[in-house]
């Protein structure tokens, strides 16, 4: 999609700091990070959301690409967590399908 943020990332038409990249998917410091370790993976291709995304099979793809990240970013053992925000109550303002990894302290609930 021509004018989505996240698929300008994966063209290269806006910088990210990239720190993990497969077939199908791309992952990057969050911009504005909530936590020491705060990095979104996305599929390559653009879908709307969680739900689109499992339906093309790439589901998978992205949680083994945060798991991947994860013990990249040496959180395993310490914890981390993987969250999908959906609609407005859950903040959600960039509408291509990323799943945050967040750790490298204790959580709280929120995220924001
Ligand atoms: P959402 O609230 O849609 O689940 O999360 C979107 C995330 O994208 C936010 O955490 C926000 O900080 C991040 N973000 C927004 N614009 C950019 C950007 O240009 N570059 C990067 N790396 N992250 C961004
Ligand atoms: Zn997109």
């Amino acid at each position: 999609m021509s004018d989505c943020l996240f698929c300008k990332i994966v063209a290269s038409e806006i910088p990210a700091t990239i720190v993990h990249e497969t077939a199908t998917t791309l992952a990057f410091r969050d911009i504005n990070p909530h936590a020491p370790v705060h990095v979104l993976v996305i599929p390559k291709e653009h879908y709307e959301d969680a739900a689109a995304l499992a339906e093309a099979g790439l589901a998978g793809d992205v949680l083994i690409a945060a798991a991947a990240v994860a013990a990249q970013e040496g959180i395993v053992e310490s914890g981390y967590r993987v969250i999908f925000n959906t609609g407005p109550d859950a903040g959600r303002t960039v509408f291509h399908a990323h799943a945050h990894v967040l750790g490298g302290t204790g959580l709280s609930l929120r995220l924001g």
